[in-house]
Protein backbone atom coordinates (compact mmCIF):
# COMPACT_ATOMS: atom_id res chain seq x y z
CA UNK A 1 0.00 0.00 0.00
CA UNK A 2 1.29 3.70 -0.68
CA UNK A 3 0.72 5.54 2.43
CA UNK A 4 1.23 8.81 0.23
CA UNK A 5 -1.96 8.04 -1.36
CA UNK A 6 -3.14 8.03 2.70
CA UNK A 7 -3.14 12.04 2.22
CA UNK A 8 -6.92 12.43 2.07
CA UNK A 9 -7.01 15.78 0.78
CA UNK A 10 -4.22 18.26 -0.65
CA UNK A 11 -4.64 20.38 2.55
CA UNK A 12 -4.05 17.16 4.47
CA UNK A 13 -0.98 16.87 2.23
CA UNK A 14 0.33 19.92 2.31
CA UNK A 15 0.17 20.30 5.78
CA UNK A 16 1.89 17.09 6.63
CA UNK A 17 4.56 17.97 3.97
CA UNK A 18 4.90 21.46 6.53
CA UNK A 19 4.94 19.35 9.60
CA UNK A 20 7.17 16.32 9.19
CA UNK A 21 8.49 15.97 12.88
CA UNK A 22 6.93 15.84 15.93
CA UNK A 23 9.20 16.45 18.94
CA UNK A 24 8.86 16.65 22.81
CA UNK A 25 12.18 18.52 22.97
CA UNK A 26 10.57 21.98 22.97
CA UNK A 27 9.74 21.45 19.40
CA UNK A 28 6.08 20.92 19.23
CA UNK A 29 5.19 24.09 17.40
CA UNK A 30 6.39 22.06 14.36
CA UNK A 31 2.68 20.27 15.22
CA UNK A 32 0.45 21.73 13.01
CA UNK A 33 -2.33 19.39 15.12
CA UNK A 34 -4.76 21.74 15.23
CA UNK A 35 -5.17 21.08 11.94
CA UNK A 36 -7.82 18.71 10.96
CA UNK A 37 -5.27 17.20 9.08
CA UNK A 38 -4.78 13.04 9.68
CA UNK A 39 -2.54 10.31 8.35
CA UNK A 40 -3.81 6.91 7.04
CA UNK A 41 -1.97 4.03 8.57
CA UNK A 42 -2.90 0.07 9.01
CA UNK A 43 -4.06 -2.11 11.65
CA UNK A 44 -2.82 -5.32 13.08
CA UNK A 45 -4.77 -6.89 10.53
CA UNK A 46 -4.63 -5.03 7.80
CA UNK A 47 -7.41 -2.55 7.79
CA UNK A 48 -6.96 1.18 7.85
CA UNK A 49 -6.87 3.33 10.18
CA UNK A 50 -6.54 7.53 10.53
CA UNK A 51 -4.32 8.77 12.76
CA UNK A 52 -5.20 12.54 13.60
CA UNK A 53 -2.22 15.01 14.41
CA UNK A 54 -3.57 15.74 17.65
CA UNK A 55 -2.83 11.79 18.14
CA UNK A 56 0.57 11.82 16.64
CA UNK A 57 1.02 15.42 18.29
CA UNK A 58 0.30 13.29 21.54
CA UNK A 59 2.81 10.68 21.35
CA UNK A 60 4.93 13.40 20.45
CA UNK A 61 4.77 15.20 23.63
CA UNK A 62 5.11 11.66 25.51
CA UNK A 63 8.49 10.76 24.22
CA UNK A 64 11.82 12.45 24.23
CA UNK A 65 12.33 11.10 21.05
CA UNK A 66 11.10 12.53 17.66
CA UNK A 67 8.29 11.20 15.78
CA UNK A 68 9.46 11.18 11.99
CA UNK A 69 6.70 11.25 9.17
CA UNK A 70 6.86 10.81 5.69
CA UNK A 71 8.03 14.39 5.03
CA UNK A 72 10.99 14.62 7.49
CA UNK A 73 14.32 14.88 5.74
CA UNK A 74 15.47 11.77 8.00
CA UNK A 75 12.75 9.73 6.90
CA UNK A 76 14.48 7.91 3.67
CA UNK A 77 17.09 7.53 6.43
CA UNK A 78 15.11 6.25 9.03
CA UNK A 79 13.11 3.60 6.86
CA UNK A 80 16.53 1.71 5.52
CA UNK A 81 17.92 -1.19 6.81
CA UNK A 82 20.41 -3.23 5.77
CA UNK A 83 18.60 -5.31 3.14
CA UNK A 84 18.16 -3.61 -0.06
CA UNK A 85 15.87 -5.65 -0.98
CA UNK A 86 12.89 -4.00 1.72
CA UNK A 87 11.82 -1.04 0.75
CA UNK A 88 9.02 0.19 3.11
CA UNK A 89 7.21 3.43 4.16
CA UNK A 90 5.65 2.94 7.76
CA UNK A 91 3.35 6.09 8.53
CA UNK A 92 5.58 6.99 11.32
CA UNK A 93 8.80 6.08 13.04
CA UNK A 94 9.08 6.48 16.32
CA UNK A 95 12.68 6.90 17.35
CA UNK A 96 13.23 6.21 20.69
CA UNK A 97 15.58 7.34 23.00
CA UNK A 98 14.87 5.87 26.08
CA UNK A 99 12.76 2.66 27.43
CA UNK A 100 10.43 5.33 28.64
CA UNK A 101 10.23 6.08 24.95
CA UNK A 102 9.51 2.83 23.83
CA UNK A 103 7.13 2.12 26.38
CA UNK A 104 4.77 5.28 25.05
CA UNK A 105 5.50 4.17 21.29
CA UNK A 106 4.52 0.16 22.34
CA UNK A 107 1.20 1.81 24.23
CA UNK A 108 0.31 4.19 21.11
CA UNK A 109 0.65 1.39 18.63
CA UNK A 110 -1.40 -0.92 20.95
CA UNK A 111 -4.04 2.06 21.71
CA UNK A 112 -4.62 2.01 18.16
CA UNK A 113 -4.72 -1.64 16.74
CA UNK A 114 -1.56 0.09 14.56
CA UNK A 115 1.00 -2.79 12.80
CA UNK A 116 4.04 -2.63 14.92
CA UNK A 117 8.08 -3.39 14.05
CA UNK A 118 10.87 -3.44 16.13
CA UNK A 119 14.06 -1.81 14.74
CA UNK A 120 17.56 -2.90 16.07
CA UNK A 121 20.33 -2.59 13.84
CA UNK A 122 18.27 -3.49 11.07
CA UNK A 123 20.43 -6.56 9.87
CA UNK A 124 16.84 -8.91 9.75
CA UNK A 125 17.37 -10.36 6.21
CA UNK A 126 13.68 -10.52 5.78
CA UNK A 127 13.10 -7.16 6.52
CA UNK A 128 10.87 -7.47 9.32
CA UNK A 129 12.31 -4.89 11.63
CA UNK A 130 10.09 -2.42 8.88
CA UNK A 131 6.82 -2.20 7.65
CA UNK A 132 4.61 -0.61 5.59
CA UNK A 133 2.08 1.94 7.03
CA UNK A 134 2.48 0.64 10.52
CA UNK A 135 4.60 2.10 13.67
CA UNK A 136 8.14 1.68 13.53
CA UNK A 137 9.32 1.60 17.36
CA UNK A 138 12.74 1.95 16.39
CA UNK A 139 15.50 1.69 19.13
CA UNK A 140 18.16 2.89 17.05
CA UNK A 141 19.85 5.55 18.84
CA UNK A 142 19.47 3.25 21.93
CA UNK A 143 22.98 2.50 21.71
CA UNK A 144 24.73 2.49 25.17
CA UNK A 145 27.07 0.17 26.73
CA UNK A 146 28.65 0.27 29.89
CA UNK A 147 30.70 -2.16 31.42
CA UNK A 148 30.39 -3.01 35.24
CA UNK A 149 34.11 -4.18 35.74
CA UNK A 150 33.85 -5.93 39.00
CA UNK A 151 30.84 -8.40 38.36
CA UNK A 152 32.17 -8.31 34.76
CA UNK A 153 28.58 -7.43 33.18
CA UNK A 154 28.09 -5.39 29.66
CA UNK A 155 24.62 -3.72 30.38
CA UNK A 156 23.71 -2.82 26.61
CA UNK A 157 20.91 -0.78 25.27
CA UNK A 158 18.50 -2.64 22.69
CA UNK A 159 19.29 -1.03 19.66
CA UNK A 160 23.34 -1.11 19.95
CA UNK A 161 25.27 -2.67 17.70
CA UNK A 162 27.34 -5.72 17.97
CA UNK A 163 30.32 -3.45 17.55
CA UNK A 164 29.64 -1.60 20.37
CA UNK A 165 29.23 -4.25 22.72
CA UNK A 166 32.92 -5.71 21.70
CA UNK A 167 34.61 -2.04 21.81
CA UNK A 168 33.29 -1.40 25.16
CA UNK A 169 34.14 -4.89 26.90
CA UNK A 170 37.52 -5.33 24.73
CA UNK A 171 38.74 -1.70 26.14
CA UNK A 172 38.16 -3.67 29.92
CA UNK A 173 39.71 -6.45 28.96
CA UNK A 174 36.38 -8.42 28.46
CA UNK A 175 34.45 -9.96 26.00
CA UNK A 176 31.21 -11.85 25.14
CA UNK A 177 29.93 -14.29 22.33
CA UNK A 178 28.99 -11.62 19.66
CA UNK A 179 28.26 -12.16 15.94
CA UNK A 180 30.50 -11.57 12.96
CA UNK A 181 29.81 -8.75 11.19
CA UNK A 182 30.21 -5.74 13.77
CA UNK A 183 26.94 -3.97 12.36
CA UNK A 184 24.39 -6.39 13.07
CA UNK A 185 22.25 -5.63 16.09
CA UNK A 186 22.46 -6.89 19.86
CA UNK A 187 18.58 -6.45 19.74
CA UNK A 188 17.63 -9.23 16.56
CA UNK A 189 21.03 -11.10 17.14
CA UNK A 190 20.54 -11.86 21.06
CA UNK A 191 16.76 -12.36 21.09
CA UNK A 192 16.99 -14.99 18.41
CA UNK A 193 19.80 -16.99 19.93
CA UNK A 194 23.49 -15.49 18.88
CA UNK A 195 25.94 -17.64 17.36
CA UNK A 196 30.08 -16.00 17.13
CA UNK A 197 33.05 -16.88 16.67
CA UNK A 198 33.34 -17.66 20.98
CA UNK A 199 30.52 -20.04 21.24
CA UNK A 200 32.04 -22.99 21.58
CA UNK A 201 33.90 -21.48 24.31
CA UNK A 202 31.53 -19.08 25.74
CA UNK A 203 27.95 -20.50 24.72
CA UNK A 204 25.38 -19.08 22.45
CA UNK A 205 24.97 -15.17 23.21
CA UNK A 206 21.48 -15.98 25.47
CA UNK A 207 23.52 -18.34 26.96
CA UNK A 208 25.75 -15.13 28.87
CA UNK A 209 22.46 -12.97 29.20
CA UNK A 210 21.55 -12.25 32.97
CA UNK A 211 19.10 -10.26 32.89
CA UNK A 212 17.03 -7.88 30.43
CA UNK A 213 15.05 -4.88 30.83
CA UNK A 214 11.43 -5.38 28.28
CA UNK A 215 8.56 -2.79 27.33
CA UNK A 216 6.16 -5.96 26.86
CA UNK A 217 2.86 -4.88 24.56
CA UNK A 218 1.01 -3.91 27.77
CA UNK A 219 3.55 -0.59 27.83
CA UNK A 220 5.10 -2.41 31.59
CA UNK A 221 9.21 -1.47 31.59
CA UNK A 222 10.17 -5.07 33.24
CA UNK A 223 13.23 -6.42 34.52
CA UNK A 224 13.40 -9.95 33.62
CA UNK A 225 16.04 -12.66 34.95
CA UNK A 226 16.41 -16.35 36.36
CA UNK A 227 14.65 -14.81 39.26
CA UNK A 228 12.18 -12.34 38.04
CA UNK A 229 9.61 -12.90 35.78
CA UNK A 230 11.71 -15.98 34.32
CA UNK A 231 9.10 -17.55 32.37
CA UNK A 232 9.76 -14.48 30.22
CA UNK A 233 13.24 -14.47 30.73
CA UNK A 234 13.35 -17.94 29.49
CA UNK A 235 11.45 -16.94 26.50
CA UNK A 236 13.04 -14.23 24.81
CA UNK A 237 16.38 -16.35 25.09
CA UNK A 238 15.64 -17.56 21.38
CA UNK A 239 11.99 -16.56 20.55
CA UNK A 240 12.62 -13.41 18.89
CA UNK A 241 11.06 -10.45 19.14
CA UNK A 242 7.88 -12.04 19.84
CA UNK A 243 7.44 -10.95 23.36
CA UNK A 244 8.43 -7.13 23.60
CA UNK A 245 10.81 -4.68 23.04
CA UNK A 246 14.11 -5.35 24.61
CA UNK A 247 15.27 -2.06 26.07
CA UNK A 248 18.99 -3.40 27.50
CA UNK A 249 20.64 -6.41 27.61
CA UNK A 250 22.84 -7.53 30.78
CA UNK A 251 25.67 -9.91 29.52
CA UNK A 252 28.14 -12.19 31.13
CA UNK A 253 31.63 -10.98 30.34
CA UNK A 254 34.75 -13.16 30.39
CA UNK A 255 38.12 -12.17 30.75
CA UNK A 256 39.57 -12.36 27.20
CA UNK A 257 43.35 -11.60 26.02
CA UNK A 258 42.40 -9.94 22.63
CA UNK A 259 45.46 -11.39 20.49
CA UNK A 260 43.75 -14.64 18.99
CA UNK A 261 45.42 -16.93 16.60
CA UNK A 262 43.32 -16.79 13.47
CA UNK A 263 42.23 -16.27 9.91
CA UNK A 264 42.09 -18.27 6.95
CA UNK A 265 43.27 -21.10 5.08
CA UNK A 266 41.94 -21.58 1.42
CA UNK A 267 42.02 -24.05 -0.90
CA UNK A 268 41.00 -24.21 -4.94
CA UNK A 269 37.67 -25.63 -4.75
CA UNK A 270 38.48 -28.82 -6.77
CA UNK A 271 40.17 -29.43 -3.23
CA UNK A 272 36.59 -29.17 -1.66
CA UNK A 273 36.00 -32.97 -0.79
CA UNK A 274 39.53 -33.44 0.47
CA UNK A 275 39.11 -30.60 3.17
CA UNK A 276 35.21 -31.16 3.44
CA UNK A 277 36.36 -34.89 4.21
CA UNK A 278 38.79 -34.29 6.57
CA UNK A 279 36.71 -31.57 8.55
CA UNK A 280 33.54 -34.09 8.83
CA UNK A 281 36.14 -36.41 10.95
CA UNK A 282 38.23 -34.00 12.64
CA UNK A 283 35.62 -31.50 14.10
CA UNK A 284 34.06 -33.71 17.04
CA UNK A 285 37.70 -33.94 18.43
CA UNK A 286 38.12 -30.34 18.32
CA UNK A 287 38.78 -28.13 21.51
CA UNK A 288 35.94 -25.90 23.17
CA UNK A 289 39.04 -22.84 22.53
CA UNK A 290 38.40 -23.74 18.44
CA UNK A 291 36.19 -22.36 16.15
CA UNK A 292 36.71 -23.34 12.67
CA UNK A 293 34.68 -24.06 9.54
CA UNK A 294 34.06 -24.21 5.84
CA UNK A 295 33.11 -21.80 3.92
CA UNK A 296 32.35 -22.07 -0.16
CA UNK A 297 32.96 -18.69 -1.78
CA UNK A 298 33.92 -16.83 -4.94
CA UNK A 299 37.18 -14.83 -3.92
CA UNK A 300 37.88 -11.60 -5.74
CA UNK A 301 41.47 -12.45 -6.77
CA UNK A 302 41.62 -16.33 -6.07
CA UNK A 303 37.92 -17.16 -8.28
CA UNK A 304 36.11 -20.46 -6.82
CA UNK A 305 37.54 -21.59 -3.05
CA UNK A 306 37.21 -23.28 0.00
CA UNK A 307 37.82 -21.96 3.19
CA UNK A 308 38.23 -22.49 6.49
CA UNK A 309 37.87 -19.40 9.28
CA UNK A 310 39.84 -20.30 12.51
CA UNK A 311 39.64 -18.77 15.90
CA UNK A 312 41.54 -20.01 18.41
CA UNK A 313 40.64 -18.69 21.86
CA UNK A 314 43.38 -19.54 23.81
CA UNK A 315 47.16 -20.04 24.22
CA UNK A 316 48.18 -19.90 20.55
CA UNK A 317 51.19 -22.02 20.83
CA UNK A 318 48.45 -24.75 22.03
CA UNK A 319 46.10 -23.71 19.10
CA UNK A 320 48.63 -24.17 16.51
CA UNK A 321 49.26 -27.73 17.54
CA UNK A 322 45.54 -28.40 17.94
CA UNK A 323 45.61 -26.40 13.99
CA UNK A 324 48.78 -28.60 12.35
CA UNK A 325 46.57 -31.49 10.85
CA UNK A 326 44.18 -28.87 8.84
CA UNK A 327 47.06 -27.33 7.92
CA UNK A 328 48.62 -31.02 6.78
CA UNK A 329 45.65 -30.91 4.35
CA UNK A 330 45.69 -30.67 0.43
CA UNK A 331 47.63 -27.77 -1.13
CA UNK A 332 45.73 -24.36 0.21
CA UNK A 333 46.53 -21.33 -1.66
CA UNK A 334 46.64 -19.29 1.73
CA UNK A 335 47.23 -19.57 5.03
CA UNK A 336 46.65 -16.64 6.80
CA UNK A 337 46.15 -17.45 10.41
CA UNK A 338 47.96 -15.83 12.58
CA UNK A 339 48.22 -14.05 16.32
CA UNK A 340 46.04 -10.99 15.28
CA UNK A 341 43.73 -8.72 17.11
CA UNK A 342 40.08 -9.68 17.71
CA UNK A 343 38.78 -6.59 16.98
CA UNK A 344 40.26 -7.15 13.34
CA UNK A 345 38.56 -10.17 13.34
CA UNK A 346 35.00 -9.46 14.53
CA UNK A 347 35.04 -6.19 11.66
CA UNK A 348 36.99 -7.64 8.46
CA UNK A 349 33.60 -9.02 7.20
CA UNK A 350 31.55 -5.85 7.47
CA UNK A 351 32.74 -4.21 4.61
CA UNK A 352 31.79 -7.30 2.11
CA UNK A 353 28.22 -6.87 3.59
CA UNK A 354 27.85 -3.58 3.85
CA UNK A 355 24.36 -1.20 3.72
CA UNK A 356 22.68 -1.57 0.75
CA UNK A 357 23.18 -4.93 -0.56
CA UNK A 358 20.31 -7.02 -1.86
CA UNK A 359 20.70 -10.59 -0.03
CA UNK A 360 18.58 -13.71 0.82
CA UNK A 361 19.35 -15.80 3.22
CA UNK A 362 18.53 -19.52 4.27
CA UNK A 363 20.24 -21.57 6.85
CA UNK A 364 20.00 -25.41 7.82
CA UNK A 365 20.87 -26.78 11.47
CA UNK A 366 22.83 -29.83 10.77
CA UNK A 367 23.09 -32.66 13.78
CA UNK A 368 26.23 -34.67 12.04
CA UNK A 369 28.59 -33.90 9.42
CA UNK A 370 28.41 -37.16 7.90
CA UNK A 371 29.97 -38.21 4.41
CA UNK A 372 26.48 -38.11 2.60
CA UNK A 373 26.23 -33.95 3.44
CA UNK A 374 30.68 -34.20 2.42
CA UNK A 375 28.96 -35.78 -1.08
CA UNK A 376 25.55 -33.55 -1.59
CA UNK A 377 28.29 -30.03 -0.69
CA UNK A 378 30.40 -31.11 -3.36
CA UNK A 379 27.90 -32.06 -5.66
CA UNK A 380 25.45 -28.94 -4.95
CA UNK A 381 28.32 -26.28 -4.59
CA UNK A 382 26.87 -23.53 -7.42
CA UNK A 383 30.29 -21.43 -8.66
CA UNK A 384 28.19 -17.77 -9.44
CA UNK A 385 29.79 -15.13 -7.47
CA UNK A 386 26.93 -13.95 -6.42
CA UNK A 387 26.38 -17.23 -3.85
CA UNK A 388 27.85 -18.98 -1.19
CA UNK A 389 27.36 -21.12 2.40
CA UNK A 390 29.09 -19.90 5.32
CA UNK A 391 29.36 -22.21 8.66
CA UNK A 392 28.67 -21.31 11.93
CA UNK A 393 30.31 -24.28 14.32
CA UNK A 394 28.32 -25.58 17.22
CA UNK A 395 29.00 -27.95 20.21
CA UNK A 396 31.59 -26.87 22.70
CA UNK A 397 29.60 -24.75 25.06
CA UNK A 398 26.63 -24.96 23.04
CA UNK A 399 25.78 -28.22 23.57
CA UNK A 400 25.95 -27.79 27.53
CA UNK A 401 22.63 -26.75 27.39
CA UNK A 402 19.21 -28.91 26.69
CA UNK A 403 16.65 -28.25 24.27
CA UNK A 404 14.05 -26.88 26.85
CA UNK A 405 16.55 -25.03 28.74
CA UNK A 406 16.01 -22.04 26.88
CA UNK A 407 13.79 -21.36 24.21
CA UNK A 408 16.17 -21.57 21.13
CA UNK A 409 15.83 -25.39 20.86
CA UNK A 410 18.42 -26.58 18.85
CA UNK A 411 21.16 -27.80 20.98
CA UNK A 412 22.29 -30.78 19.80
CA UNK A 413 23.44 -29.55 16.33
CA UNK A 414 27.41 -29.91 15.04
CA UNK A 415 27.06 -26.96 12.39
CA UNK A 416 24.75 -24.53 11.05
CA UNK A 417 25.25 -23.87 7.35
CA UNK A 418 24.11 -20.38 6.32
CA UNK A 419 23.60 -20.19 2.19
CA UNK A 420 23.48 -16.33 1.25
CA UNK A 421 23.60 -14.55 -2.13
CA UNK A 422 24.04 -11.14 -2.45
CA UNK A 423 24.01 -8.53 -5.58
CA UNK A 424 23.11 -4.77 -6.39
CA UNK A 425 20.84 -4.70 -9.27
CA UNK A 426 17.14 -4.81 -8.48
CA UNK A 427 16.91 -6.87 -12.01
CA UNK A 428 18.55 -9.70 -10.46
CA UNK A 429 15.99 -10.33 -6.98
CA UNK A 430 14.67 -13.31 -8.62
CA UNK A 431 17.69 -15.23 -10.00
CA UNK A 432 19.16 -14.71 -6.33
CA UNK A 433 16.72 -15.80 -4.52
CA UNK A 434 16.29 -19.03 -6.14
CA UNK A 435 19.70 -19.81 -6.24
CA UNK A 436 19.94 -19.58 -3.02
CA UNK A 437 16.53 -22.43 -2.73
CA UNK A 438 18.10 -24.40 -4.75
CA UNK A 439 21.33 -24.86 -3.13
CA UNK A 440 19.22 -24.62 0.60
CA UNK A 441 17.17 -27.37 -0.85
CA UNK A 442 19.71 -30.16 -1.75
CA UNK A 443 20.85 -29.71 1.53
CA UNK A 444 17.57 -29.40 3.51
CA UNK A 445 17.50 -33.62 3.99
CA UNK A 446 20.31 -32.93 6.30
CA UNK A 447 19.35 -30.84 8.32
CA UNK A 448 16.72 -30.74 11.98
CA UNK A 449 15.42 -27.72 11.65
CA UNK A 450 16.83 -24.17 11.18
CA UNK A 451 18.25 -20.83 12.86
CA UNK A 452 15.35 -18.16 12.90
CA UNK A 453 17.45 -15.45 12.83
CA UNK A 454 18.89 -16.44 9.85
CA UNK A 455 16.05 -17.23 7.65
CA UNK A 456 13.90 -15.46 4.36
CA UNK A 457 11.25 -17.92 4.41
CA UNK A 458 10.68 -19.66 7.99
CA UNK A 459 7.49 -18.56 9.14
CA UNK A 460 5.69 -21.65 7.78
CA UNK A 461 7.14 -23.82 9.62
CA UNK A 462 7.45 -22.03 13.07
CA UNK A 463 5.69 -24.93 15.49
CA UNK A 464 8.14 -27.67 13.93
CA UNK A 465 11.07 -25.44 14.46
CA UNK A 466 10.38 -24.10 18.03
CA UNK A 467 10.19 -28.14 18.65
CA UNK A 468 9.47 -29.19 22.54
CA UNK A 469 9.39 -25.07 23.30
CA UNK A 470 6.61 -24.36 20.97
CA UNK A 471 3.49 -24.74 23.19
CA UNK A 472 5.63 -23.26 26.23
CA UNK A 473 6.30 -20.33 23.96
CA UNK A 474 2.28 -19.95 22.60
CA UNK A 475 1.23 -19.81 26.27
CA UNK A 476 4.43 -16.87 27.30
CA UNK A 477 2.75 -15.27 24.35
CA UNK A 478 -0.88 -14.92 25.50
CA UNK A 479 0.70 -13.96 28.64
CA UNK A 480 2.40 -11.06 27.52
CA UNK A 481 1.20 -10.34 24.50
CA UNK A 482 -2.34 -11.73 24.22
CA UNK A 483 -3.04 -9.26 21.12
CA UNK A 484 -0.20 -10.28 19.20
CA UNK A 485 1.04 -6.84 18.52
CA UNK A 486 4.72 -7.68 17.84
CA UNK A 487 3.71 -9.87 15.09
CA UNK A 488 6.63 -9.31 12.71
CA UNK A 489 8.76 -11.72 13.68
CA UNK A 490 8.80 -15.68 13.32
CA UNK A 491 6.04 -15.17 14.46
CA UNK A 492 4.07 -17.47 17.45
CA UNK A 493 0.57 -16.79 17.96
CA UNK A 494 -0.59 -16.37 21.30
CA UNK A 495 -2.16 -19.97 22.91
P1 LIG B 1 16.58 -5.79 13.14
O1 LIG B 1 16.36 -5.87 11.67
O2 LIG B 1 16.64 -4.46 13.74
O3 LIG B 1 15.49 -6.63 13.88
C1 LIG B 1 15.14 -7.92 13.48
C2 LIG B 1 14.03 -8.42 14.36
O4 LIG B 1 14.56 -8.63 15.65
C3 LIG B 1 12.90 -7.43 14.52
O5 LIG B 1 11.94 -7.65 13.53
C4 LIG B 1 12.42 -7.72 15.90
O6 LIG B 1 11.48 -8.78 15.85
C5 LIG B 1 13.65 -8.19 16.63
N1 LIG B 1 14.31 -7.15 17.44
C6 LIG B 1 15.26 -6.28 17.08
N2 LIG B 1 15.66 -5.55 18.11
C7 LIG B 1 14.94 -5.96 19.17
C8 LIG B 1 14.87 -5.59 20.53
N3 LIG B 1 15.65 -4.63 21.03
N4 LIG B 1 13.98 -6.23 21.32
C9 LIG B 1 13.19 -7.21 20.84
N5 LIG B 1 13.21 -7.60 19.56
C10 LIG B 1 14.08 -6.99 18.74
N6 LIG B 1 23.33 -14.01 13.48
C11 LIG B 1 24.14 -14.70 14.30
O7 LIG B 1 23.68 -15.36 15.22
N7 LIG B 1 25.50 -14.68 14.14
C12 LIG B 1 26.09 -13.97 13.16
O8 LIG B 1 27.31 -13.97 13.05
C13 LIG B 1 25.26 -13.24 12.26
N8 LIG B 1 25.79 -12.52 11.25
C14 LIG B 1 24.98 -11.78 10.44
C15 LIG B 1 25.55 -11.01 9.43
C16 LIG B 1 24.74 -10.26 8.59
C17 LIG B 1 25.36 -9.45 7.50
C18 LIG B 1 23.33 -10.29 8.76
C19 LIG B 1 22.45 -9.51 7.84
C20 LIG B 1 22.77 -11.04 9.76
C21 LIG B 1 23.58 -11.79 10.61
N9 LIG B 1 23.04 -12.58 11.63
C22 LIG B 1 23.86 -13.28 12.47
C23 LIG B 1 21.58 -12.65 11.80
C24 LIG B 1 21.14 -11.61 12.80
O9 LIG B 1 21.32 -12.14 14.10
C25 LIG B 1 19.66 -11.28 12.59
O10 LIG B 1 19.49 -10.74 11.31
C26 LIG B 1 19.13 -10.34 13.65
O11 LIG B 1 17.73 -10.29 13.60
C27 LIG B 1 19.70 -8.95 13.51
O12 LIG B 1 19.35 -8.16 14.59
P2 LIG B 1 19.10 -6.59 14.37
O13 LIG B 1 18.76 -5.98 15.66
O14 LIG B 1 20.23 -6.03 13.58
O15 LIG B 1 17.86 -6.68 13.40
Amino acid sequence: MDRRKFCKTTVAAAIAAATPVITACGEKAKVAAEAEASIRAVSLNGGEIELTKAMIRELGDAMTGPVILSEHPEYEGSRKIWNGMHDKHPALIARCLSSRDVAQAVNFARDHGLLTAIRGGGHSWPGKSMCDDGIVVDLSHMTNVEIDTGNKIGMTAGGALLGNLDDAALAKGLVTTAGVVSHTGVGGYTTGGGFGRLNRKYGLTIDNLVGAEIVTADGQIRYVSAEEEPDLFWAIRGGGGNFGAVTQFDFQLHDFDRNVLSGMIVWPIEQAREVLEFYADWQGSLSREMYTGPAMITHPEAGHVIAMEVVYNGDPTQGEKELAPLRAIGKPIADGVIVQDYKVLQTHEDGAVAHGIRSYAKNAMIGEFTQELVDDMVDAYIADPRAGIFTHTCGGAVADYGATDTAFPHRDTQTMIVFFTGWMDPAEDEVGKQMCRDWHAALEHHSLGYYDNIEQEGDTRVARNFGPNFARLREIKAQYDPGNQFRLNSNIEPA
